[in-house]
């Protein structure tokens, strides 16, 4: 018989080819279909991904990687760490988890849910497990073993996916004092190991445990709990374990990893390949080495030339029958099927060569592990030869270079970086200008997109409206939203965005080098799916992209009318990136083409200009060591799309997470006239970060939650910013919501901005 080399793949994405999951979750969410008629999508998505896979041949098929909502989630549920304001719901499976995910009002009652927050340094999110200190956990469900025994039922053995008891801890957050939660492990594992002693009953012969947070900074504590658990875990099953670390280097946790006793380790080598060297040179007797060099975070195509080599390296040191060729993290981050995209204006066959989703990487992990063997098999040639002209395409592509981009990133210099003068001198010249009372007025941006808003656009696109049609029903929207901002007495003003889908992808579909999907849908959280856009070549922006719309607006009023843009990291984490050189490039170019736009809206007389950042504080490298270089670029990105203007041009930014913290020195070296943050949620606690560390620039605290409907009092507003001012000087104090009011109706939005203008006129009189 053939030598062979096993193929392993972490997950697959979940929401179905065509986003069924998610119809069907929003339709069991609406009462439109049942319970049993939810889970049977459910059923059907999962067979046919097992199917898909081991058609293709691969060894080690994941289950119980699917979720309805989250796998954290699930294994939250599966160990009966359910919160206490969720008990009542426990005669109802479905009703309970999903009031987990995302809270329940119902006869008078109203559960809020539990906490969500970034899945690493991804675009999905989980829902973070709270522990409690005399938390108890009890194995509350079979999903795992059901779900290996479905794919049993069907001819198809697959190896169930767990997250790690470590990783699950790590991942949650204590809901009171007095306690640590990894103290929780002693009453967490014998339900972990009951849970694998059912996988172990049904059949099961690998199971994969999640540990990504090996890839972290870890404290002694943490890597003594892995060995604590591991060393248990091979003591009472008699599974073979493949421990699952993905989207980083394991790097001073590379030995602790290797040592633990199971029987296979899997390694990112896309986000860990500095690792490769030093794993192999202290890899253990006996264990398998899963190679993730199949990219689960990105939609290039991979090059089999490269990954070929670091396979042939690993099989030199361990042999073919200790080497499996795997997916680098779950497929879950990229989306489902290339063969979907079809349309060639939107995505031409010259780009679509280059790339790569779920369903062709499963192609592309058979391929090499048969090449791996046997480069010359017959059936795989032409499979072979294909890759390697389009890795060559690729490289040599017309569209990708842009020599005008290159020497323009190559020569920015030093005063590319810095404004005319310091913040205090333009602060003045701003002030002159504009002359703002104190405590201005202003918002983030966006004004409700009504259904009525999304159905012109959807109608526009369908070409029921014409360009013109649609453009004046966007045009009196905007007209209407900057009267009654002038009725209702703000100070700066927005023109609303109306005409924006999503704030990246208006901007990317304009720039060019990115390219868009039709149906590159990944999910974000729950029944939510995103599409990012794909940047493919280098950055420019050919012609204005919001200067019509901005000085529409501002043709309205006599008030300042912010121009409204989105910032280059924000751009950048928000897209599938570019392999071939390092992010810092990519949003450099990015940077140039935001700072056209920039100096295009003072030009056309626009005295107040907002580029948001969001994303700037979730960009931040998973190791510590690793976020000076980030911070550096990222400022420096923020800055070069900033610094075009004059002294008198008021530069505003907005980001909505909170933690600034450990990164506050860098937001003040943005050098933003003003930034609008997130605040309200921690009653201004937030900006005692910015007190301490005396934040020299102009501050608007966010004063309300706009995640909720809830109309804050004026009295409520003018307390927040009195508090505020124990820490930032009033005459630097702005008053706004803490983020865009997209997602709101018109009705709760006009009655909060008319109290928060009531509190900024209250708190005026009282300085007088
Ligand atoms: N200007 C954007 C808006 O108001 C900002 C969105 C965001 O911060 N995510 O919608
Ligand atoms: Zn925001």
């Amino acid at each position: 018989m053939k030598k062979s080399i096993k193929t392993n793949v972490v997950g697959f994405p979940r929401i179905g080819k065509a986003r069924e999951l998610k119809k069907a979750e929003e339709a069991y969410w609406n009462g439109k279909i049942t319970g049993d008629e939810l889970l049977s999508v459910a059923r059907s998505i999962r067979l046919e991904n097992w199917k898909l896979q081991a058609n293709a041949g691969i060894s080690l098929v994941p289950s119980n990687d699917f979720s309805l909502y989250d796998q954290v989630l699930d294994q939250t549920v599966a160990v009966g760490a359910i919160p206490e304001r969720y008990h009542a719901l426990r005669d109802n499976q479905l009703e309970l988890y999903f009031a987990m995910a995302h809270g329940v009002q119902r006869d008078g009652n109203d559960i809020i849910a539990m906490e969500m927050t970034k899945w690493f340094d991804t675009n999905y999110h989980y829902i973070v497990p709270e522990f409690v200190k005399n938390q108890s956990f009890k194995l509350s469900d079979t999903k795992a073993a059901d779900e290996y025994r479905e794919a049993k039922a069907a001819g198809i053995e697959t190896k169930p996916v767990v997250i790690g008891p470590v990783s699950f801890l790590l991942l949650g957050k204590e809901k009171e004092s007095g306690f640590s939660r990894l103290d929780l492990i002693d009453r967490l594992l014998p339900v972990f190991i009951e849970q694998l002693k059912s996988l172990e009953n049904a059949g099961a012969e690998w199971v994969q445990i999640d540990e990504p947070c090996l890839v972290l900074d870890l404290d002694e504590k943490a890597k003594s709990l892995y060995q604590k658990v591991y060393g248990e875990v091979r003591r009472q099953t008699g599974l073979k374990i493949v421990l699952t670390t993905y989207f980083g280097a394991l790097r001073d946790n590379a030995a602790l990893a290797l040592s633990l006793p199971t029987d296979a380790i899997h390694i990112d080598f896309v986000r860990g390949a500095e690792d490769f060297i030093s794993v192999l040179d202290i890899f253990p007797a006996g264990k398998i080495l899963s190679l993730g060099i199949v990219d689960g975070r990105n939609i290039w195509k991979n090059d089999f030339e490269q990954s070929l080599k670091l396979i042939d390296a690993a099989v030199a040191r361990l042999g073919a029958d200790r080497v499996w060729v795997a997916a680098s993290a779950s497929f879950l981050h990229v989306p489902y099927d290339l063969d979907l995209e079809r349309d060639e204006k939107r995505l031409p066959a010259e780009i679509k060569r280059w790339l790569a989703f779920a369903r062709q990487k499963v192609d592309e992990l058979v391929t090499l592990s048969v090449l791996a063997v046997d480069r010359t098999n017959a059936c795989l040639q032409a499979a072979y030869q294909q890759n390697r002209a389009d890795i060559a395409a690729r490289k040599s592509s017309a569209l990708i270079h842009n020599a005008k981009v290159a020497e323009r990133t190559a020569n920015t210099s030093e005063s590319d970086y810095n404004r005319e003068s310091a913040y205090t001198v333009r602060s003045q010249k701003q002030q002159a200008r504009l002359n703002l009372p104190l405590f201005p007025t202003t918002t983030i941006g966006s004004f409700p997109q009504t259904t009525e808003v999304r159905s012109w656009r959807a109608r526009f696109r369908k070409g029921e409206l014409s360009a013109q049609e649609y453009n004046q029903l966007l045009k009196d929207e905007t007209a209407r939203a900057v009267r009654w901002q002038e009725e209702a007495g703000l100070d700066v003003l927005v023109h609303g965005e109306f005409e924006r889908n999503d704030m990246v992808e208006y901007f990317g579909e304009q720039l060019d080098g990115f390219v868009f999907t039709q149906n590159g849908w990944v999910q974000s959280y729950g029944s939510r799916c995103v599409k990012p856009p794909i940047i493919f070549g280098d950055v420019s922006r050919p012609t204005p992209m919001t200067i019509d719309w901005i000085t529409f607006a501002q043709s309205l009023t006599e008030k300042p009318m912010k121009g409204m843009l989105t910032g280059p990291v924000t751009i950048l984490q928000w897209s599938f990136v570019r392999n071939d050189q390092p992010r810092s490039e990519t949003t450099k170019q990015i940077a140039l083409a935001i700072r056209d736009e920039v100096t295009d809206l003072e030009r056309a007389g626009i005295k107040v200009i907002q580029i948001d950042e969001p994303a700037i504080r979730e960009g931040l490298p998973l190791r510590k060591s690793d976020w000076a270089d980030y911070l550096n670029w990222a400022v420096k990105a923020f800055r070069l799309a900033s610094s075009g203007v004059s002294d008198e041009t008021q530069i505003h930014t907005h980001m909505c997470y909170s933690e600034f913290n450990d990164i506050i020195e860098h937001i003040a070296q943005m050098d933003a006239d003003v930034i609008t943050i997130e605040c309200s949620r921690s009653q201004m606690e937030l900006l005692n970060v910015f007190g301490s560390f005396s934040y020299p620039n102009g501050i608007g605290p966010g004063v309300y939650d706009i995640h909720s409907a809830r109309v804050p009092s004026v009295d409520e507003i003018v307390g927040l910013m009195r508090k505020a001012q124990t820490n930032i000087p009033a005459e630097r104090l702005w008053v706004n919501p803490d983020c865009g009011l997209k997602t709101r109706g018109w009705a709760e939005t006009k009655a909060s901005i008319a109290n928060m203008i009531a509190a900024a006129r209250q708190l005026r009189n009282e300085k007088k």
